[in-house]
């Protein structure tokens, strides 16, 4: 049987014809005409000021930390449940990032523990320089709390929304939220310019300083002057022409995935014990990855794993939920507030195949290896 992949890569009409353009005119290096139309998409579609495309999200997330002036021994606040990405560059500034557990509900950042973590750092004497929060799998996290929360101690919001691109909460787009937000193009995500990422900002000042810090802090002058220490941080001008073709394309693939969540949902309605992420009113997730959830009290324990097992027998990749990053032996030391949210979701929880181009059909096929394993 065919591998069928968790997500991966689904290119459109037009991505040939704008990396061609890039060749035909020789711009390919970081800049051309690729980049600035695909940072015109992206500020566009997200209703932000400023993009400045990148290499990668965890860039983005580098430079998002330094261009707020994040430094050595600072508190960098970060949701525990994601991706190790959404932490490591807290460590690259050699500041320490303190991980705050999820909530029930989107499986985002508790805004309560969120609270507690600032107000026991500030009796401390040291106030967090930053929050990191994510929409996971695409679901936005509580903004309208957060937010406030954010803006009554006056810490400055990093919104990884790596994966929630076209995501909203409200009538705004998530990556819109924060002063700072980031994106990543990477291989598996909603769409992808090969390998890449974004910082998107309101703050010309934010979008001016990152441009810069991503080109080698190169001032303008005949010669090589440098001020500041820089990083070669930039998108190609070919990476970005596979961007562009992907913005394109980027409402049907939401559409489809969202389709896809339909699918598993209405597949394995009315079994007990099987839950899945809600959308709360308000909010309008990418359903970037459907997740499945198996209650231990109806199921016992692991039966995420058998059914990760069994998948991977017909040749189908799924995968466990991400592992928090307070339980990661990279950061065993350091400080974490923890409810038990995200400990219990990775015991249980599975990530189903979700690609824009799975058939419809494939995933009736995976329905029935669930179904019969169950
Ligand atoms: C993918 C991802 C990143 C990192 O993006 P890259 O482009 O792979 O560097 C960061 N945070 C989250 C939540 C991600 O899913």
């Amino acid at each position: 049987m065919e591998k069928v992949w968790l997500s991966s890569p689904h290119i459109g009409d037009k991505e040939k014809e704008y990396v061609n353009e890039a060749f035909h005119t020789n711009w390919v290096a970081p800049l051309g005409s690729n980049v600035n139309e695909f940072e015109n998409q992206l500020t566009e579609y997200i209703g932000v000021e400023g993009a400045v495309s990148l290499s990668s999200g965890t860039a983005a997330l580098h430079l998002a930390l330094i261009a707020l002036g994040v430094k050595e021994d600072d508190i960098v606040l970060c949701q525990s449940f994601t991706f190790a990405a959404s932490a490591f560059p807290i460590c690259y500034l050699k500041a320490n990032p303190v991980f705050i557990d999820s909530e029930e509900n989107t499986w985002n950042i508790d805004p309560e523990l969120l609270e507690k973590s600032i107000k026991e750092s500030i009796s401390k004497g040291k106030k967090p320089s930053a929050i990191i929060i994510v929409h996971l799998y695409g679901m936005p996290a509580k903004m309208t709390e957060l937010v406030k929360i954010a803006a009554q101690y006056d810490i400055p919001i990093i919104e990884d929304a790596a994966e929630a691109l076209g995501s909203s909460y409200g009538n705004k787009k998530c990556g819109s939220f924060g002063k700072i937000g980031i994106l990543s193009f990477n291989g598996n995500k909603i769409i992808t310019t090969s390998g890449g990422g974004a910082l998107l900002s309101d703050d010309e000042n934010i979008i001016k300083k990152v441009r810069h810090l991503s080109a080698q802090s190169k001032e303008t002058a005949t010669y090589y002057l440098h001020k500041e220490v820089g990083y070669n941080y930039r998108m190609s001008n070919i990476c970005a022409g596979i961007g562009r073709g992907q913005m394109e394309v980027l409402e049907k693939r939401i559409e489809k995935r969202r389709r896809n969540f339909e699918i598993y949902q209405s597949g394995l309605e009315g079994i007990k014990g099987i839950r899945f992420m809600n959308e709360p009113l308000n909010t309008f997730s990418n359903r970037w990855l459907t997740t499945i959830v198996f209650d231990e009290k109806v199921f016992g324990p692991a039966m995420n794993e058998q059914i990760r097992v069994e998948l991977e027998r017909h040749n189908i990749e799924s995968r466990p939920v991400w592992k928090p990053l307070h339980q990661q032996p990279v950061f065993s030391n350091c400080k974490s507030y923890i409810n038990g949210v995200s400990d219990k979701l990775f015991n249980s929880g599975l990530c189903l195949p979700s690609g824009s181009n799975i058939d419809d059909s494939k995933i009736g096929d995976i329905l029935t290896i669930v179904k019969k394993s169950l």
